[in-house]
């Protein structure tokens, strides 16, 4: 896979497969789509009432994501996207870039629309985790569709903000 920077092949390797680079290529490709994140949201939008449909069937109406304190069942549902479509995340932590005046750091684009890099989310838990990238514990689990973690364990899992 073609990352931009070395450093955030490292940084993924690192949170889905044990620092193998490796690893990252030939297990976990499918979770990444480096085109403009505009087109991947455009393609999302005509399949995202189907997709919703199809998470909600699957994970049998429960939040996956489980990390706000007011994470609930009761507000309905929103698919997300495990690796954000995009995030600026890395940009500020591992290049430590500021903000132009007025500006946002410049986001990069890293998410796919795979099936297996989508999830289930409540709107509480959607909003608070927004472009955050979570780390390995938390991914491997929702990539499994394993929601056994207790809520606490899982904010604090939260690798970057
Ligand atoms: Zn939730």
């Amino acid at each position: 896979m073609q990352f931009e920077f070395p450093e955030d092949k490292k940084f993924f390797a690192g949170i889905l497969a044990e620092g193998d680079e490796d690893l990252l290529d030939v297990e976990y490709s499918d979770l990444f789509d480096f085109r403009h994140p505009a087109i991947k949201r455009w393609e999302f939008d005509k399949v995202s009432k189907k997709v919703l449909r199809e998470l909600t069937e699957k994970h049998k109406s429960e939040c996956q994501l489980r990390i706000h304190h007011e994470c609930s069942n009761d507000d309905g549902f929103e698919p997300d996207h495990i690796i954000p479509l995009s995030s600026n995340v890395l940009n500020k932590e591992l290049r430590h870039m500021k903000p132009e005046k007025g500006m946002k750091v410049v986001a990069q684009s890293f998410g796919s629309n795979n099936p297996r890099n989508l999830t289930l989310a409540c709107r509480k838990c959607n909003r608070l985790k927004k472009h955050r990238i979570l780390s390995g514990g938390i991914l491997e689990k929702l990539l499994v569709g394993d929601v056994s973690f207790v809520d606490k364990e899982r904010v604090r899992l939260l690798s970057l903000h």
